[in-house]
């Protein structure tokens, strides 16, 4: 299932960063195992066989998932794990299993050939299917399709156990499984042909900490036998046959990095202070209680953004009250008395939910989402408000209001609010009659009212990676446009100003919670545009508190002024660019 590849001089692709880190090595290319189907006929006296065949098969099956399920949880952790929970609800679909066992009355063939063209037929409904998430999600099934003809043809699946010296792995695409299927000690890093961001596997290699990058149109192909292969999981870059010159300077690159990481982690209980003292509020990006836990550990000052739509995303499924209230109570207690953001439900764009009447949409993002969503499903939102409220009974709770475009979304959603406290009232339910509500402000109509909008709110958080996307009318996920996506610009320069001014003004607490929050690159510049607040990943924290005491309020002027005076994006990403990397040489030598 494995084939060596061969040398060929240095090529360089460009694809999607994926996993952070550096890795070069040998070339492992990974196929997978594709398990030869028979094809017979089967007597109608035999079916009854078949079937029973088929169903021993998917106990199999879904044993072996449980098997990996543990084994991830015990080792990257729960989140992880969760992935499988889809392979699962697969495994256990009623109409699945209905049409395998109708395709072997009606063809009077194998039961092996039936589950092929059963599986076939689902996979070619996915492959047609323009939404990318939805489309990844055909990796999952063609995983467990393999798998159960795995089960019922009694072979098993390769791994990457015999290899005697570490390589990087290159495949058109991976799925979960073969990603937790690999030995570690032996998979330098990850080049896939296919796959985006939000890929399963990709959110794995990313957790285990293996490079990866994807999206590498044609690798596969370019590579031969005994080929090398170097990739950059920062820049989303793969060269083939390295020469020694791009060797070197990879080499320093890798070295200083993980130079960095250590004097990071040495620094990161450290509290958030540029040089001359001045105070950075730094909050946490986070959707489980782990996360939640270790964003604590590095001093943060709260979480700034709970993604509520995790849990309706990992459950395929619209939650109960109670369901959500158990998981927002987990995270509320997690936080253990620091403030918990919780945003409502943000579905729509590239988030949907199988099965949730969402039509299809010519422009998803600009469509039924976030708010709108919410708003036209009263049963939907009073569920979550209802969950949210309950919640803060058990510690500090704010919500906060995905994609706002008008101050009549604010106003609506107080008189939900109203209404789901006079339902727990009447149910003689507990919650914080006090809890705030603020809004994201991520639309360029949001912006242009912010003023508005602050006298509706006890809080604001700016969503630039929304925002962005807005105001340069560039989809955040489409790839052959992915150039033009850039924060830099100075359009979003302004608007960030604008915003920092008016909350300034109105009083009004601002934080910013895009990824460029969490950007170190940025945290000048946004200082000198007026923020002190920040909501970043758990895994930023650290990074931007070590970088934060490496300047001070001279270089935050200094920085925005020239920032500001370029008309560029191009130049501000490379002043901010040089600007870190010259403190940060400073500080590793
Ligand atoms: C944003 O848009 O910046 C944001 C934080 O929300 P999301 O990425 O979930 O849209
Ligand atoms: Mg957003």
């Amino acid at each position: 299932m494995i084939e060596e590849i061969k040398n060929s001089p240095e090529l360089m692709l460009f694809g999607i960063p994926a996993s952070p880190g550096i890795a070069h090595g040998p070339v492992f290319r990974f196929l997978h195992d594709e398990v030869k189907v028979a094809t017979y006929e089967v007597d109608e006296s035999d079916q009854a066989e078949e079937i029973k065949r088929f169903l021993e098969a998917l106990e199999m099956t879904k044993a072996e998932i449980r098997e990996i399920r543990e084994d991830v949880a015990k080792n990257l952790g729960e989140k992880e794990a969760g992935i499988f929970d889809a392979h699962m609800l697969v495994l256990e679909d009623r109409a699945l299993i209905e049409d395998v066992k109708k395709e072997i009355k009606e063809s009077g063939e194998n039961v092996e050939q039936c589950v092929q063209r059963v599986t076939g037929k689902y996979l070619a409904f996915f492959d047609q299917l323009e939404d990318k998430y939805l489309r990844e999600r055909a990796v999952d099934l063609r995983d467990i399709s393999r798998r159960l003809q795995r089960c019922l043809s009694g072979t098993t699946a390769s791994g990457t156990a015999f290899l005697e010296v570490p390589k990087v792995l290159v495949s058109e695409d991976l799925t979960p499984s073969d990603t937790a299927a690999l030995d570690r000690t032996k998979i330098l890093g990850i080049a896939t042909d296919l796959g985006g961001q939000t890929s399963h596997a990709v959110i794995m290699a990313r957790a285990s900490g293996v490079p990866a990058v994807v999206g590498l149109r044609g690798l596969t192909e370019k590579l031969k036998q005994g080929d090398e292969l170097l990739i950059d999981g920062f820049e989303g870059v793969a060269i083939i046959n390295p020469s020694e010159t791009t060797l070197f300077r990879y080499g320093k690159v890798d070295v200083q990095r993980r130079k960095l990481t250590n004097l990071v982690e040495k620094e990161s209980s450290l509290p958030a202070q540029t040089a001359d003292g001045k105070d950075l509020l730094v909050w946490a990006n986070a959707d489980t209680p782990e996360e939640v836990e270790k964003s604590k550990s590095l001093g943060c000052e709260g979480v700034g953004l709970y993604r509520t739509e995790s849990l309706f995303l990992r459950t395929n499924s619209l939650p109960s009250e109670n369901e959500q209230y158990e998981e927002y109570t987990c995270m509320v207690k997690a936080a253990s008395g620091l403030p918990l953001t919780i945003r409502t439900l943000d579905l729509g764009g590239d988030k949907l939910l199988d099965g949730l009447n969402q039509q299809e949409e010519a422009n998803p993002f600009m469509g039924f989402r976030a708010i709108r969503y919410c708003l036209s499903n009263p049963s939907v939102f009073l569920n979550q408000l209802r969950a949210i409220l309950r919640a803060s009974a058990h510690g500090k709770v704010r919500i906060m209001l995905p994609m706002i475009s008008g101050i009549g979304e604010v106003i609506r959603t107080k008189e939900f609010i109203a209404q789901a406290k006079q339902e727990l009232d009447g149910r003689g339910e507990k919650y914080d009659p006090d809890v705030e509500l603020g809004c994201m402000i991520e639309t360029p109509a949001a912006v242009a009212i912010c003023d508005l909008l602050a006298e509706e709110s006890d809080f604001f958080s700016i969503g630039t990676n929304d925002l962005v996307q807005y105001l340069l009318a560039v989809d955040r996920i489409n790839n052959e446009i992915a150039f033009l996506y850039e924060p830099h610009h100075p359009a979003v320069l302004r608007s960030l100003k604008q915003v920092a001014e008016v909350a300034k003004n109105k009083n009004i607490p601002v934080t910013l919670c895009g990824e460029i929050a969490g950007d170190p690159h940025f945290l000048p510049l946004l200082i000198g545009l007026g923020f002190d607040s920040f909501s970043a990943s758990a895994s930023m924290i650290a990074e931007m508190k070590f970088f934060a005491r490496r300047f001070n309020q001279a270089d935050v002027e200094e920085i925005t002024k020239d920032a500001e005076a370029k008309v560029r994006p191009s130049e501000v990403k490379e002043l901010i660019k040089n600007f870190y990397e010259a403190r940060v040489s400073e500080a590793s030598i």
